[in-house]
């Protein structure tokens, strides 16, 4: 008989009618005859009040105490749940994390899930039991309570669906599927029938509240198909699932982080080991880097900024304060007030235009953008906050998101793809969540220019892009932030043969807006690390940073995102570079 897992989020069980509702559906699923896993968050609200009645206790709770204390509203959604089909005349048993034998390592209030032990799980689902698994929490080895970080109920579930062999995972919600961006800020927005593993990471990661990512990351590595729907209709939801990667949209769908906060660190000391100094101590304290951009240094300093989530900015300014000092650099500056739109889309690997139309799009309505970072299925751009939302709405707008999508010609799966990996993977693995790499590759074809001391006005990034496009110069990666005296630098890369077209234009649209005389390289390094997990795993970006460092190799650009990193390095220095990152990862390379 097959296994269903069935999620039901904080507003589906938000109070007594809703949990009977959620229970008839489990019912029903097991009178069709599969045995059913259900998984419960939180009542409503339950675990924001939590959070503000320990905030009015203290502004710093220790993790552990906090996690004792919001591990408490999934534990009472399950009790209810369990008496509800109890109610209804059906066999049904609660189990919290650690009766489940959900085993975490010890990070509170982030942790990650090791293993689970399916034993008791089996045992109650073969007596007939509903098994009512609490969400979002775990046990450390130590014995202590754990949870796996907000919204980590959808982890629980599709980690359960992934050890039960499973035969699908389905999410119950507040609205009825995934959007092509979160319908609450941009009406128009359109439900997906489908969505592949990838899109839907990278789209988790870039704030699509809808899935936890690390949820998303199980489901890819287990090839656990998600079934997203409304508790509250029954209409047909969206599948998460592998997809082929013929799809021909460039951009699927686009997610706004409203609380982003950029950091600055001006006047590095241009020499290997400054960057992963600083990226190794954050990575140490568990905070995430998100948008990183290291300008090539023009006077024997560098620029770095990057960006982190706004709750976490003091504790990085603390750090980054600390190892500035050391190192010497001239100032840290930083900005709270800042917001990250991101359009995703694995068809726009293969499209020219799809940066250039978004920066246009924006410089339309007036935008300014304050950093940019590319990789191969993502493009983010950090604005001012009070711009977000309207960035997100030009984004879904410009890309026609609220269209619906041209038929694709084939559109058949290749589960195979994921389904015979798996055991080998699982295999390999220590922990569930431990980080996986594919591949490590090389790209010698590629050449970089950069511009410094671009005016910070809307619409420049547009206007370079355009000319760079006449130019006919097919531009792959991009990185743009904010540098000295409030002036941009932006560099970016292309196919070697088009470097002299490339700097050519850069020149002349240097001196059309008076930018400082670009500067390039006929050919670079471009070292892609491939893999899931890669920006879940906070020390990812730091380790590369560091191994260079170690080895020498100066980093001139470096994108991350959850499915891969991209580092490049000067052209004669690749070779020694990829065997660096070979090295460095060959723990998790598969
Ligand atoms: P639950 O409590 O069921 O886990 P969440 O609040 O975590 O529910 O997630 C559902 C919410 O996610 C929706 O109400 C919606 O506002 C938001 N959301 C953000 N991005 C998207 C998207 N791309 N598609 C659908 N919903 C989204
Ligand atoms: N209750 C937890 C939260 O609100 C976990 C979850 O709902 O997924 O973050
Ligand atoms: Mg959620």
């Amino acid at each position: 008989m097959g296994i269903l897992v069935q999620k039901f989020g904080g507003t589906s069980v938000a109070d007594a009618e809703k949990i009977m509702a959620a229970a008839r559906r489990a019912i029903l699923a097991q009178r069709q005859g599969r045995q059913v896993v259900m998984v419960v968050s939180a009542m409503g609200h339950t675990t924001d009040h939590l959070v503000d009645l320990a905030r009015q206790i203290t502004s710093d709770p220790p993790a552990r105490e906090m996690d004792m204390l919001l591990s408490t509203g999934e534990q009472v959604s399950v009790a209810l749940m369990a008496m509800a089909i109890h109610s209804l005349g059906h066999k049904a048993i609660s189990f919290t994390g650690g009766q489940l034998g959900i085993r975490t390592d010890s990070m509170h209030t982030k942790a990650r899930i090791r293993s689970i032990s399916t034993d008791r799980i089996r045992a109650a689902l073969e007596e007939g039991c509903i098994v009512i698994a609490a969400g979002f929490q775990g046990v450390s080895d130590t014995a202590d309570i754990t949870t796996l970080g907000r919204g980590g109920s959808d982890t629980t579930a599709v980690a359960l669906a992934a050890a039960l062999h499973a035969e699908q995972c389905e999410i119950y919600t507040d609205v009825d599927g995934v959007y092509t961006t979160d319908p609450r800020l941009v009406p128009e927005a359109r439900r997906m029938t489908r969505i592949g593993y990838d899109e839907m990471l990278e789209l988790a990661t870039a704030g699509a509240g809808v899935m936890h990512n690390r949820s998303i990351e199980f489901a890819k590595r287990f090839s656990v198909p998600v079934h997203v729907r409304s508790s509250f209709s029954d209409s047909e939801g969206t599948v998460i699932s592998w997809l082929p990667e013929s799809r021909a949209v460039p951009v699927c769908g686009a997610a706004l982080i409203q609380k982003e906060a950029r950091l600055t660190v001006r006047g590095v000391p241009d020499r290997p080991g400054a960057a992963a100094a600083i990226f190794t101590r954050l990575a140490g304290r568990n905070i995430p880097t998100d948008m990183i951009v290291q300008n090539v240094a023009t006077d024997g300093r560098a620029d770095i900024s990057f960006t982190v989530f706004q709750e976490e900015l003091p504790a990085a300014l603390r750090i980054v304060e600390a190892v500035g000092k050391e190192l010497g650099v001239e100032e840290v500056g930083y900005d709270e007030n800042v917001a990250k739109a991101s359009v995703v889309g694995l068809g726009m690997a293969r499209q020219a235009g799809v940066a250039e139309k978004l920066f246009a799009s924006l410089a339309e309505k007036g935008i300014n953008i304050l950093m940019i970072t590319t990789s191969e299925i993502k493009i983010s751009v950090l604005v001012d906050r009070g711009q977000g939302v309207e960035a997100l709405r030009t984004a879904h707008a410009a890309f026609r998101l609220d269209q619906p999508p041209p038929p694709t010609p084939d559109e058949s799966v290749p589960e195979a793809n994921g389904k015979n990996d798996r055991e080998r993977i699982i295999g390999r693995l220590h922990g569930m969540e431990d980080l996986v790499i594919e591949s490590i590759a090389l790209d010698e074809t590629q050449g970089r220019v950069t511009i410094g001391d671009i005016p910070d006005r809307p619409g420049l990034a547009a206007k370079l892009f355009q000319q760079v496009s006449r130019a006919g110069v097919n531009v792959d990666m991009i990185v743009q932030s904010v540098g000295r005296d409030g002036k941009a630098a932006m560099s970016f890369t292309m196919p070697q043969e088009s470097y002299e077209a490339a700097l050519e234009t850069a020149r002349r649209f240097s001196r059309e807006i008076g930018a400082a005389a670009p500067s390039g390289e006929r050919q670079v390094a471009k070292l892609s690390v491939s893999g899931t997990g890669l920006k879940s795993h906070v020390s990812v970006a730091a380790r590369a940073f560091r191994a260079l460092a170690e080895a020498g190799v100066n980093v001139e650009m470096i994108s991350t995102s959850e499915v891969r990193l991209n580092v490049v390095v000067r052209g004669d220095e690749g070779r020694r570079a990829a065997e660096t990152l070979r090295r460095e990862f060959q723990e998790e390379l598969i």
